[in-house]
């Protein structure tokens, strides 16, 4: 039976939502705060490139986008790790298998190319420009105002959907007095910050570094990553503490900033020529994890960063919105379109895998900026890869969380985690420069 859906968010999440709800048969009325972001500008301090991977790719598939996505994508096959005076430049492959990698894609044109393909179904309604600041949960009811006016909008459906990001105003809701929900909810704030920059293309719109990686600056408390865009520049990040020496609140002049650069990464400033001004001017953002729960009532449900926000080192967080969207649509199967079936289902499956990929995500921050550079894991890695080459069903920690759809997140913690331990003791005691085909199959079989 076809129901009134409202979901409330137009971003990565809400926009495939509405495409796979619209595609079985439901009327959707998507909603977003903003306008329409293929007509303005780009909104400055939100990531501008993202590291896609499969499982957000499994979801694109199920609304028969994935090729179109790939299209604006660069494939980024390992981690090109920087040295602080630029000596040393090293690859570490994501995968022992060639055809096992990421993609950076442009947040905004993924954006335009849901919206494109949303404005194009019969059954879906975009209305930019609404700001929900009210939901009642228990009813599927949202009252807002047209953005920039005193319009109120006030709407009802027959099931609401909170996408609408880690800030939700739908979650809310769940928080009311009168909803009669015993809500659950904790967001922990990283110490450290993060500030977008920009390696400008080179001549004639060539990247100016390798373009195929995604580049790592470890500084063990401190890092600076960049990931390519279609147009030669590189999108530019710096993850840096707020208080103590260095961080962002001493990095308040541009000498200081400059001084701070040419230190830590000279490399960096030879490639960024607007680097002090882009500093000053550009936003610092936080970072935090959200969990909550229960996610759901009988009508109403939270998706994506509005029920579980990560914060960004396993590159994940737009993956795991983008997954929900692919686990409700089996939950939705199962229980033959009876909404509340599904959303419990949902929440029991689902809960558990998005703890998991919050606390990898927070775990695998001091794996990128203190351990990328270590020779333990260095070793590491290179026995995983050898492994990953020779062994068809064997997969690091790494690759289960990122190539492995159909494993978990809370498996893929679990097994890689177990993993994790004995490779790293094993190459604390063992010389493991020239491992030979017996020494793999015995790694390989205490592994699996
Ligand atoms: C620095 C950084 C780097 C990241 N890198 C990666 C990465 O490499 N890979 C990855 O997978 N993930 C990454 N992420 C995470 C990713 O950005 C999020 O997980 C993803 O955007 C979540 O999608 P969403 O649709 O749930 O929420 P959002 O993308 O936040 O979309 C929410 C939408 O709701 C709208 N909205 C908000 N409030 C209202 C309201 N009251 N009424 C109406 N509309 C409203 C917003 O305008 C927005 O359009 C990164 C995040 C950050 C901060």
């Amino acid at each position: 039976m076809s129901s009134n859906v409202i979901i409330c968010g137009a971003g990565l999440c809400g926009t495939l939502l509405a495409l796979r709800l619209a595609e079985r048969g439901h009327r959707i009325t998507l909603l977003e705060k903003r306008e329409d972001p293929r007509k303005g500008a780009l909104v400055a301090g939100r990531s501008i490139n993202l590291a896609l991977s499969d499982r957000g790719l499994a979801a694109l598939d199920l609304i028969g986008l994935k090729k179109r996505a790939l299209d604006i994508s660069i494939p980024m096959l390992g981690r090109m790790i920087h040295s602080i005076d630029g000596s040393i430049t090293r690859l570490l492959p994501y995968s022992g298998r060639p055809d096992e990698f990421i993609q950076s894609i442009s947040r905004h044109g993924l954006n335009a190319l849901l919206l494109d393909a949303a404005g194009e179904h019969a059954n879906i309604d975009i209305q930019f420009g609404i700001s929900i600041q009210h939901a009642d949960v228990r009813h599927a009811r949202v009252a807002g105002l047209k953005m920039g006016t005193t319009e109120k909008i006030d709407l009802s459906g027959d099931i609401l959907i909170g996408t609408d990001g880690a800030g939700s105003d739908v979650r809310q809701g769940f928080m009311q007095i009168g909803s009669n929900i015993r809500f659950n909810y904790r967001q922990d704030w990283l110490d450290h910050g993060y500030k977008e920059l920009e390696i400008p293309a080179g001549p004639g719109g060539t990247w100016s570094i390798e373009k195929n990686a995604l580049h790592i600056w470890p500084r063990h408390s401190f890092m600076v990553i960049a990931l390519p865009n279609l147009d030669g520049s590189f999108t530019v990040t710096l993850f840096l503490a707020f208080d103590g020496q260095p961080g962002f609140n001493q990095l308040n002049q541009k000498e200081e900033v400059l001084d701070f650069f040419q230190t830590q990464f000279p490399e960096l400033v030879q490639l960024m020529p607007n680097l002090v001004d882009d500093f000053m001017l550009h936003p610092t953002g936080a970072l935090g994890t959200v969990k909550c729960s229960p996610w759901h009532t009988d009508q109403t449900l939270l998706m994506g960063d509005a029920a579980h926000a990560v914060v960004p080192f396993y590159g994940q967080g737009m993956n795991c919105a983008m997954e929900d969207v692919r686990i409700l649509d089996q939950c939705l199967d199962l229980h033959n379109e009876n909404w509340s079936e599904a959303f419990n289902t949902y929440q029991l499956l689902r809960k558990k895998n998005t703890d998991a990929i919050a606390d990898l995500a927070v775990e695998n921050y001091t794996e990128m900026r203190d351990h990328v550079d270590n020779p333990n894991f260095i070793a590491k890695r290179q026995i995983e890869m050898q492994l990953e080459k020779n062994y068809p069903d064997y997969a690091s920690k790494y690759n289960l969380v990122t190539f492995c759809e159909d494993i978990g997140y809370a498996d893929a913690k679990e097994r890689g985690h177990a993993q994790d331990d004995w490779l790293l003791d094993y190459c604390a005691k063992n010389d493991t420069r020239n491992l030979t085909a017996a020494d793999l199959d015995k790694i390989y079989s205490e592994l699996m």
